[in-house]
């Protein structure tokens, strides 16, 4: 039976990341992934032309995770920020999109709020400090500081696109710590935002990018470098403690024997491979929803569409009761996303909004995104491309409590000496905040496996401890 110091169960980016930073140290790494190849959400696809992200399209390049692996595994080259095209976003307002500056203050001059609207959103300066450890959702946070209009309006839309969640829903400590953080420090957005500026600094800011090929460049590029570490087409059915570890059982693909193990798979595996081995950190995972989510990518010559994609995309609030939650203006975005003379757009459908939408065919998730684009950015006749991604359990849901379901699943874990979970639910869901968690589970690992060979090394003195690895850090 293979014996390895870890195994990592989920080749994502977050599985992929965390194994890449112990085998970097010498450790022995054994990546599991249930697909045929590696990467996860992130799958970037070359076809005809066109460059199609079924999962994640962005990347913030200013998070130190992804900084780090964009060091460690030479992509600085490769990476390609926001087209110049990119002037706007773009909300609905019924049949039509209202155009609005990139700057958070814009919303203070844009009309897309009613005059009403724009002077509660004024008066957030006054507004009192919420009680602290409210465990407030989004929509309660920005009706209470910014009134139900920008709420609605914005703020609703907004955790729809991030999130493929519902702002009723949305715990704000973990989708939106900075903003919390900005009452508790400052007791105003505004004030923080406008202190901010006076005192020349910077809002933390999010530094969308990519790399040339897409988002998969990352996970491609993690796996390359593990050669024979990462094995696909292998589903972990079990994991049992064992003698000096765990097994961990693949079927009729084997077993392997590891001192460690990370599950780095969707909240729903984990919580059926936790249960043996960690049950009451797989039941916090059992608890978090992960509702469906499509994507619909459309290519069309650029005379088909009217509209001058100038922007990000566009988004819309649950009240307009359209299908599609938002798009992306992909090929403005990045350089190199569509042909010559070619656009490309995709729409988003499903989520906590309208799970079941996310659920219909193909055929009718094309036809929905055909019909949004057509009303609202003038798109005309067949689509020369037409590509539909189901996910099945998008995103996981960060509802009321979840920071606190959080810190218990990191209690349980401590009481399971061994075993660690690493994941977009964890520290974010964003790739960035992914790669964060899972360099910091690598390091507790790391911490772990040293323990154990000191213990190894006490216990078998004088001779050499069996497993530690060739280059311990
Ligand atoms: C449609 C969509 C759009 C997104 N857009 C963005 C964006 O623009 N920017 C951004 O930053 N983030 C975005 N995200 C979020 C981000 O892509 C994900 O949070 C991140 O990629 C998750 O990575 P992960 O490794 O934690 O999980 P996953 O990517 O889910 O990887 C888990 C892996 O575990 C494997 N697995 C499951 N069960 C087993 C088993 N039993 N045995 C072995 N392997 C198993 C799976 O096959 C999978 O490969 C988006 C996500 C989606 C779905």
């Amino acid at each position: 039976m293979t014996e390895v110091d870890a195994v990592i169960i989920g080749g994502g980016i977050s599985g992929l990341s965390a194994a890449h930073s112990l085998h970097r140290k010498g450790y022995s790494v054994l990546v599991l992934e249930r697909q045929v190849r590696t990467g996860g959400n992130a799958i970037s696809e070359r076809f005809g032309g066109f460059l199609m992200e079924h999962g994640p399209s962005t990347v913030n390049l200013a998070m130190p995770g992804v900084a780090t692996l964009g060091g460690r595994l030479d992509l600085a080259g490769l990476q390609t920020g926001l087209g110049s095209g990119v002037r706007k976003r773009y909300l609905t307002k019924g049949a039509r999109l209202a155009g609005i500056g990139l700057s958070p203050l814009a919303f203070l001059t844009s009309r897309y709020l009613s005059f009403a609207g724009r002077a509660r959103l004024i008066a957030e300066f006054w507004q009192p400090r919420g009680a602290p450890d409210a465990e407030e959702t989004v929509a309660e946070f920005g009706t209470r500081r910014f009134g139900a209009e920008f709420s609605d309006r914005v703020l609703d839309p907004l955790v729809a696109g991030m999130f493929a969640g519902d702002a009723a829903q949305t715990e704000l400590g973990f989708v939106m710590p900075a903003l919390a953080a900005m009452e508790r420090g400052h007791g105003s957005i505004i004030r923080a935002v406008l202190r901010a500026r006076l005192t020349g600094g910077r809002m933390p800011a999010r530094q969308l990018s990519s790399w040339r090929d897409g988002i998969g460049t990352l996970p491609c590029a993690l796996a390359r470098r593990m050669g024979h570490a990462v094995r696909t087409g292998v589903t972990v059915r079990r994991v049992a403690h064992a003698p000096g570890g765990f097994r961990i059982d693949a079927g009729d693909r084997g077993a392997v024997r590891a001192r460690a193990v990370i599950v780095a798979v969707q909240p729903h595996v984990a919580a059926q491979l936790l249960e043996p081995i960690a049950a009451p950190a797989a039941g916090e995972c059992a608890r978090i929803a992960a509702p469906p989510l499509a994507v619909v990518y459309l290519g069309y010559r650029r005379g088909q569409v009217a509209h001058p994609l100038d922007g990000l995309g566009y988004l819309t609030s649950g009240n307009e009761g359209r299908p599609v939650n938002g798009a992306l203006f992909c090929s403005t975005m990045f350089a190199g996303r569509a042909p010559a003379d070619h656009v490309a757009i995709s729409a988003y459908i499903g989520g906590a909004r309208a799970p079941d939408l996310a659920r219909q065919a193909p055929r009718a998730l094309i036809d929905m995104a055909r019909r949004d684009f057509a009303e609202l950015l003038g798109a005309s006749g067949d689509p020369v491309l037409a590509r539909v991604r189901q996910w099945p359990r998008g995103l996981p849901q960060f509802q009321r409590g979840h920071l606190r379901l959080v810190e218990r699943l990191r209690r349980a874990l401590g009481e399971a000496p061994g075993v660690f979970v690493t994941g977009n639910y964890l520290g974010g869901v964003s790739v960035g905040a992914c790669a964060d968690s899972a360099l910091d589970t690598a390091r507790r690992v790391r911490r772990f496996l040293g323990q154990a060979a000191q213990k190894d090394i006490a216990r078998h003195r004088p001779q050499t401890a069996a497993g530690v690895p060739a280059n311990p850090p």
